[in-house]
């Protein structure tokens, strides 16, 4: 077996009993070491790469909450308030009016073949349009023909037109369904909430989420815009994994050239509890080295943003109506029993503190009855989590992921609007999860917010809001932690950490190429630290070249 050695100018390995080195040597996609060139060179004959001589290296980023939809919405038209980078690097400019949004449907369906083609936008968040909500009136006078939908920022809300409510045989009055708000005319106003209403219309629209788990170019959208961004081992949370989905991931991921490590969760929807937990037993044992399966998701509430999350008392500081569940609390205790029992670990995600309390309520009651030591249940955003909340998650061994992107996509909002300025300040409370010693990481939750660990990371340290207000002073985190929280603490919560997460003796040999220190950059600069590419598995990915 050939031995690499590569030379970068600095190597931030992220083990702590050696911190720092300027040589790493691989062989097999194994590290064997970090260090120098001479106390390698017991590892035998190797030969020198020198490409990152100027680079410094860090542990590949590792993406605990992202979707492969990321690489999916980018074939449909992107309508979000933010400027946005796609997987080819091009920036696509915001959205900042419902009109400017009706403006590039228009635009864009003047490509499409058939005049009863299906047109969909994605990236929609009315928030920032004075919470003035799209109507299917505003979708008519994109059509009146063809199906017309778009996908909130969120992904938890769904506007379509008139027509694709009657296609879907959901143009009729008397309709009595949370998900389903109606106009003055007692018809369904156009905004789908939830999985349950947005499925009913979802297919017309050309959106289902069968189709999108299947979408090979999807699966190599997302993995260059992995390369591109530092992330060698990426979620995707979650997915039906319908069996022609599994069967061309395990054939794409295969692939000699295929740069990231996918942890996709099986979702729990609609099926019987039982079912999904052996289907998620059944396809542990079809795991690859770059496909990992077995663990599985379950959505508690909706969005803050999206006013579709479950709050406690005192409820939304707006005064609007509290949120969706997802689940039946039944269906949420059962399910942690059964994934105890039978070693499948679950991540939830919860937004609201009500949703938290539920996912703590159910698995303490789930532990009682089924111990299980190291389980590492993870709550996924769990950005409302109070003081006792983060005591009782540490005393109940899960872990957290939190929602770090939301300081600046959301922030001034939150402030504003959603829970006001106190729980705005405590939110996704990055500083208090550490010292009451959970295990925790911070994501994009892609395409909720665009995936770039680094700009995580830059969040969660200076926590600034859209408009350059720092938001919770007292919740924020070095930069050491919260580089932790992009490569080891994602690595905890899909029980990695012995693989991947930090450069040391027998981990993969998975790397983020940077160029700039992030541990001497000024932590202002974080998020704009240019990233050459990647290696993963030893093998070297150039983001120029993905
Ligand atoms: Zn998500």
């Amino acid at each position: 077996m050939t031995i690499t050695l590569f030379r970068a100018r600095c190597i931030r390995t992220l083990n702590p009993a050696r911190p720092q080195a300027t040589h790493v040597a691989v062989r097999d996609g194994i590290v064997l070491g970090a260090g120098t060139p001479a106390e390698l060179a017991g590892w035998g004959s190797a030969t020198t790469d020198e490409r990152f001589a100027d680079k410094v290296l860090l542990p590949g980023f590792v993406e605990g909450h992202t979707h492969l939809m990321e690489g999916a919405l980018w074939r449909y038209v992107y309508v979000g308030w933010h400027d946005r980078t796609d997987p080819d690097g091009r920036v696509w400019p915001g959205a900042r009016s419902i009109d400017e949004v009706v403006e590039r449907l228009r635009q864009a369906q003047r490509d499409l073949p058939h005049p009863d083609s299906p047109i969909v936008g994605w990236g929609l968040d009315p928030i920032y349009f004075g919470n003035r909500r799209c109507t299917r009136a505003d979708l008519d006078r994109v059509s009146t023909t063809r199906p017309v939908g778009i996908a909130h920022a969120s992904l938890h809300i769904l506007n379509v037109n008139t027509e694709a409510l009657r296609a879907a045989g959901w143009l009729r009055p008397g309709i009595d369904h949370p998900g389903v708000p109606l106009g003055d005319d007692g018809l369904p106003s156009g905004e789908m909430k939830g999985p349950e209403a947005m499925g009913a219309v979802a297919e017309r629209v050309g959106m289902d989420r069968e189709a999108l788990a299947g979408d090979e170019q999807a699966v190599r959208r997302f993995a260059r815009l992995c390369v591109r961004t530092g992330v060698t081992t990426a979620t995707d949370l979650a997915s039906p994994l319908p069996e022609s989905a599994l069967a061309m991931l395990l054939r794409v991921t295969a692939e000699p050239g295929f740069p990231v490590r996918l942890v996709p969760l099986l979702r729990l929807l609609a099926e019987p509890v039982p079912r999904t937990i052996a289907r998620a037993v059944a396809l542990r044992a079809a795991s690859t080295d770059r496909l990992r399966l077995g663990r599985v998701k379950i959505v508690a509430d909706g969005s803050i943003q999206g006013f579709s999350a479950r709050l406690r008392a005192p409820g939304y500081f707006n005064g609007a109506p509290n949120g969706l569940w997802y689940v039946a609390p039944e269906q949420l205790a059962q399910a942690y029993e059964l994934g105890l029992a039978q070693g499948v670990q679950i991540h939830t995600h919860t937004n609201g503190d009500e949703a938290i309390a539920l996912a703590l309520d159910s698995l303490a009651q789930a532990l009682a009855r089924q111990p299980r030591p190291d389980h590492r249940y993870t709550l996924q955003h769990c950005q409302l989590a109070d003081q006792a909340q983060l005591r009782r998650i540490k005393a109940l061994g899960m872990a957290v992921n939190l929602f770090a992107n939301h300081h600046f996509y959301w922030g001034d909002e939150h402030w504003s609007t959603t829970v006001g300025p106190e729980r705005a300040e405590r939110m996704n409370p990055c500083r208090s999860a550490l010292e009451a010693g959970v295990p925790m990481a911070i994501h994009s939750d892609a395409p909720v917010t665009p995936m770039a660990p680094l700009f995580t990371a830059w969040c969660a340290v200076n926590r600034l809001t859209a408009s350059g207000r720092v938001q919770g002073e007292h919740e924020r985190i070095g930069v050491p932690q919260a580089l932790h929280a992009i490569t080891l603490g994602p690595a905890h919560t899909l029980h990695l950490d012995g693989e991947i997460g930090s450069i040391e003796t027998g981990k993969r040999a998975d790397f983020a190429v940077l160029e700039a220190d992030p541990l001497a950059a000024d932590p202002h600069a974080l998020r704009d630290i240019p990233v050459w590419g990647t290696v993963q598995g030893g093998r070297v990915f150039a983001a120029s070249g993905a």
